[in-house]
């Protein structure tokens, strides 16, 4: 059986009881860093072995197959938040179902939905962008793409990168556009940043230094506001 356990984003307390419970009774915690997750199962007063996962090394993944078949049962932590989310672990997921080994995904923190919350753009639709490309041509052209839709984007964005993911989208999509910045969610330096995104650009800029982890969400609701259409009332 393979558990994927949601772990917190900065806040320990975010730990679900649920997730608490599973970790302890594993058999195995697979992890990406395991001298991090020894920390956070120190912190609980969970005593658990723990398996390095690496999603690039394709023995790694078989190997945890095999000890999955093996009949243990095995919960799956990323470094924070929800494995699998801009994370490793899908290709573990995708494996272990492939394999006929039962999954079961638990809920809990993801930066990405809490980001969203806070926003207060839209209780509907948007599209988890994760990490843009590297190469800027690339990342503005999936900015772009995206915008089309209509609905908030969401974007995660090291540090040390921010203020540039922020000039491009002021580039790409114009620099009116809307933005929520949310920087370390959920700790004690949790903030906020709303305005256009030239604005918060060089809010941030203007800061001798730039720290913390974020979440840019772009309103492209707001700024792309689609035209009515006379089209055909065709329900599907
Ligand atoms: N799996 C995680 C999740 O479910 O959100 C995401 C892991 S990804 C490697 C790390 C990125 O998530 C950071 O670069 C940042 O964009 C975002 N992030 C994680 N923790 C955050 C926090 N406390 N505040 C704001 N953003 C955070």
């Amino acid at each position: 059986m393979l558990y994927i356990v949601p772990t917190p984003i900065g806040n320990l307390q975010d730990i679900t009881l649920r997730a608490l419970e599973v970790l302890k009774a594993a058999d195995v915690v697979l992890c990406e860093d395991t001298r991090r997750t020894q920390i956070l199962l120190s912190h609980f007063a969970i005593s658990k072995p723990t398996v390095r996962y690496n999603e690039h090394d394709e023995r790694s993944v078989s190997r945890c197959v095999q000890l999955l078949q093996s009949g243990q049962t095995a919960a799956l932590v990323s470094d924070c938040g929800t494995p699998c989310i801009s994370d490793p672990g899908w290709k573990l997921v995708r494996e272990a179902v492939k394999a006929g080994i039962q999954v079961s995904s638990l809920p809990g923190p993801s930066a990405a939905a809490c980001a969203l919350a806070g926003a207060g753009l839209t209780g509907g639709a948007f599209v988890f962008l994760g990490f843009l490309p590297r190469k800027a041509g690339k990342a503005a052209k999936q900015l772009s793409a995206a915008r089309d839709l209509h609905v908030p984007l969401i974007v995660y964005e090291s540090p040390y990168r921010v203020v540039k993911m922020l000039e491009l989208i002021s580039k790409t999509l114009g620099e009116d556009t809307p933005v929520v910045v949310a920087r370390e969610l959920s700790k004690v330096y949790e903030e906020w940043l709303r305005g256009n995104v030239r604005e918060v650009a060089q809010e941030l800029a203007s800061r001798s230094k730039v720290q913390g982890e974020f979440v840019i969400i772009i309103d492209c609701f707001a700024a792309q506001e689609p035209e009515e259409e006379d089209e055909p009332d065709v329900h599907y």
